[in-house]
């Protein structure tokens, strides 16, 4: 037998929760040809003695669809063993219409900045669907395998504006219903909720229903940014009942690990029948935004008097009444910290510390602050754990969950200006998980399974997620005793390019996209569809 790269001597975890075994795997044209105690003349062998070799892993909750234009080298997805990400989440996607409309909605909800807007207008090929996107990214390359979404806010925007209608009309309706269709038909793997954001929020069940019907004839998926605020639990059930109602498959989108009875639930409905399954961030800090970006968050709440702060004008505060008008839009005050200040006694500290100090107020030390402090200026909202993603060891209801995943929910952040929008421990979602899930005694077989086999199944990713003849040779090779990510003492919270380490390399169809820990120029990805097609 002849084969391309041989990986020899690991212990071999196959992504299905089998035991595990040490043995050889052979790959040929992309593809796994052997697993087991075989050997074949190859053109490259890896020995992985005392390493673990496992099927790449599946992200199911990114936002990379437009970073990948850019030419988005993923290095912190491929130092966690990850070869395959799905995009689209939380209700924002990349169709319908042209390229303009979905740049327009990006800025205007604060997800990419007024700069990366204009300056993707300028150097990306212009799209008008999810076919002639796929092509751009195409023409590019990309070194991760990406899976896309559409997302019901977007669609709900571009047909219906901001209107807080509930319903749609039977012509708003046709159209939305039109659109994503066509997304479908054209290879998109579901649709995505963000049910706690304008205008998703908007919508009644029965607006879903509707839609995901149209879901379920294509056999994709409906994953949910949950209705927050009618209560996590109540959010929950809303989307288990969806998937009743219509008969489709669920994914709980990054469920906080703080309400055990919400995963229950899950559980609960999956035996009866629903098909459903949930992803969570191990840990996160707050956002860190940039000044800039901070204001252009508060804007997206769509606040008139703004428009002056973003050009940078003095006088955009200029009357009581605007200032209590951004203040009113500005939530947790006192639990803001602040970065990269003038003033270096500040740093890394609360408003509330600050404020007690220098014996002011919060909202006043805040307008401060925005008014005359530099451009670098970062304010964490949430601190460095945030309270609801914290980090901590998992309870039961988490760990002997078998439907649980691992979500990282990595901000849009941006290429060439990383530091203007970006949270903590994210890059570090998938060793976290695993630390998080060992350490409660889950055994490393069923770790495995829940980031490897599981998020396949549910996008139907068919011909991934496994070690096994025939399947996509997508692998992470690791050396599990110094699989880490740098803790809360650690951590250095400047820098949002903090990576994992411990994964020695990560092959994606094929091909070492990390090589003994190096990152090679090869863009391996390839853009998926459901039952193993690519797009
Ligand atoms: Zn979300």
């Amino acid at each position: 037998m002849l084969c391309e790269l041989l990986i020899k001597n690991g212990l071999i975890i196959d992504g299905s929760g089998n035991p595990g075994f040490y043995g050889n795997l052979a790959v040929k044209g992309g593809k796994i040809i052997a697993v087991g105690k075989i050997e074949c003349e190859a053109e490259r062998i890896i020995d992985a003695s005392g390493l673990m070799v496992s099927p790449g892993f599946i992200d199911p909750h990114v936002h990379a669809e437009l970073t990948v234009l850019g030419g988005y080298r993923f290095e912190e997805f491929l130092r966690q063993g990850v070869t395959t990400t799905i995009n689209g989440n939380c209700g924002h996607s990349i169709t319908p219409y042209s390229s303009d409309n979905i740049y327009e909605y990006m800025s205007k909800k604060g997800l990419i900045s007024v700069r990366a807007k204009e300056h993707y207008r300028r150097v990306i090929p212009a799209w008008n669907d999810f076919s002639s996107y796929i092509e751009v990214i195409k023409n590019k390359g990309t070194n991760l395998n990406m899976g896309f979404l559409l997302g019901h806010g977007t669609l709900r925007w571009s047909v219906m504006g901001d209107s807080k209608q509930q319903n749609p009309t039977v012509e708003q309706e046709r159209e939305m219903s039109r659109l994503l269709e066509k997304g479908l038909e054209q290879g998109a793997l579901g649709i995505s909720t963000g049910l706690a954001y304008a205008p998703s929020r908007y919508a009644a069940a029965d607006e879903l229903i509707q839609l995901t019907k149209i879901v379920k004839k294509y056999d994709g998926i409906y994953t949910s940014h949950i209705r927050y605020q009618i209560g996590i639990l109540e959010a929950v059930r809303e989307a288990i009942s969806i998937g009743e109602t219509v008969g489709l498959r669920v994914q709980v989108s990054h469920l906080t690990p703080t309400v055990p009875e919400a995963f229950a639930e899950i559980l609960a409905a999956r035996k009866r029948g629903v098909e459903i399954a949930v992803d969570t961030i191990p840990k996160t800090s707050g956002h860190f935004k940039r000044r800039d970006r901070f204001l252009q968050f508060i804007d997206s709440a769509s606040f008139k008097p703004l428009a002056a702060v973003l050009k940078g004008a003095p006088e955009a505060f200029p009357t009581p009444e605007a200032r209590r008008k951004l203040l009113k839009k500005i939530r947790f005050q006192e639990r803001l910290m602040v970065f990269n200040t003038d003033n270096p006694q500040m740093d890394n500290r609360t408003l509330k510390e600050i404020a007690a100090e220098q014996k002011i107020e919060v909202a006043e030390l805040l307008l401060q602050l925005l008014e005359n402090q530099n451009d670098k200026l970062t304010f964490c909202q949430g601190g460095l754990n945030r309270w609801d993603f914290p980090g901590l060891p998992y309870g039961e209801s988490v760990t002997d969950n078998p439907l649980v995943m691992v979500g990282s929910d990595k901000v849009f952040g941006e290429i060439d200006d990383p530091s203007d929008w970006y949270e903590l421990f994210r890059n570090g979602a998938f060793p976290i998980f695993f630390g998080l899930c060992r350490q409660k005694g889950v055994k490393l077989e069923e770790v495995i399974r829940r980031i490897t086999s599981l998020p396949a199944q549910q996008f139907r990713l068919t011909d991934r997620g496994l070690l096994a003849k025939g399947k996509a040779a997508d692998i992470a090779i690791i050396d599990i005793d110094n699989y880490a990510y740098p803790s809360n003492s650690e951590i250095d919270y400047k820098n949002p390019l903090t990576m994992a380490k411990g994964v020695k390399y990560t092959i994606v169809n094929g091909q070492a996209v990390l090589d003994d820990g190096k990152l090679r120029e090869v863009k391996a990805g390839q853009l998926l569809s459901k039952y193993g097609q690519r797009l």
